[in-house]
């Protein structure tokens, strides 16, 4: 399967799993633009690092996903776009009455309405193209919930809604819309929770990660970054030119609880 001459836009991949999604098309042929909100050398690098491993064009895109005119320039700056793939996002957990405004405006922003901009810009050149593949990484709290967690839980349920109604919108062209949803992944955004959680829990690190943040999981291991490019290749391959307007679950799972 080879996705070369497409090129492939995914949102926040300087880390984690967007770096994972694009790697994977990467490997699969795809000319990649990495994105995130900062500019600094080693962004640049990172994406000249990934073209040179997998022989693609790769570069390497400042664009703020908080603000909607910065998600329609990443689209316009890539000069075309293939395969977008929304996944930059936040987290932010605190009780509902004490939720921080700007908190809840950043995480839905991000997590959501980034999607509907980017995606906005890219259809134009997806039908003048004739293909287009629109990948949003969701989540299992696409699908379900959890205390705490209020502005991320409705943001990835609205961007499943967001891929179906966008599902639909092309369903008679050769565009197809998806969701991934993850489960638990090892990257920096769940790395960064587990000291709050150890002492929360009063536990050490190895009992949290099984009895807290796995808890959910039954497989009781994390999803990797290379499990969800995989998926995302094949949403990308004619095997998945029927799949629109659903969620793929990647979580070990958590959703057949
Ligand atoms: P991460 O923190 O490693 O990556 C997030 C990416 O988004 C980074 O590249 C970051 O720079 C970027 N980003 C943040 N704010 C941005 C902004 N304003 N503009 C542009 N880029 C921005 O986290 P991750 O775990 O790789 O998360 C990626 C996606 O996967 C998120 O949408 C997250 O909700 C989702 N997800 C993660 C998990 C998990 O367990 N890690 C589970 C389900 C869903």
């Amino acid at each position: 399967m080879t996705l070369k001459g497409k090129t492939a836009i995914i949102t926040g991949s300087n880390s984690g799993i967007g770096l994972g999604i694009a790697r994977e098309l990467a490997r699969a042929g795809a000319d990649v633009v990495l994105n995130s909100f900062t500019d600094r050398p080693e962004d640049h690098a990172l994406a000249q690092a990934l073209g040179a491993e997998f022989g693609v064009a790769a570069r390497y895109i400042r664009a703020d996903m908080s603000k909607g005119a910065d998600c329609r320039a990443l689209i316009e700056a890539a000069g075309g776009c293939d395969i977008l793939v929304n996944n930059a996002g936040i987290q932010h957990v605190a009780p509902l009455d004490q939720f921080p405004v700007d908190k809840w405006d950043a995480v839905i922003a991000i997590n959501l309405t980034s999607a509907f901009h980017t995606t906005a810009a890219a259809l134009p050149g997806m039908r003048a193209r004739g293909w287009g593949r629109i990948i949003n990484v969701a989540s299992a709290h696409g699908l379900t919930a959890s205390p705490y967690k209020a502005a991320y839980v409705a943001a990835k349920h609205g961007i499943v809604g967001l891929t179906k109604t966008v599902a639909l919108e092309t369903a008679r062209e050769p565009i197809t819309a998806n969701a991934i949803c993850p489960g638990y992944v090892l990257t920096p955004l769940v790395e960064a929770q587990i000291p709050d959680q150890m002492k929360t829990h009063g536990m050490g690190r190895d009992e949290v990660i099984e009895k807290v943040m796995l808890d959910r999981q039954p497989s009781k291991q994390f999803a990797t970054v290379e499990q969800l490019g995989g998926t995302a290749v094949f949403l990308c391959s004619p095997a998945a030119d029927q799949i629109t307007g659903t969620t793929i679950s990647v979580d070990g799972g958590w959703t057949a609880l």
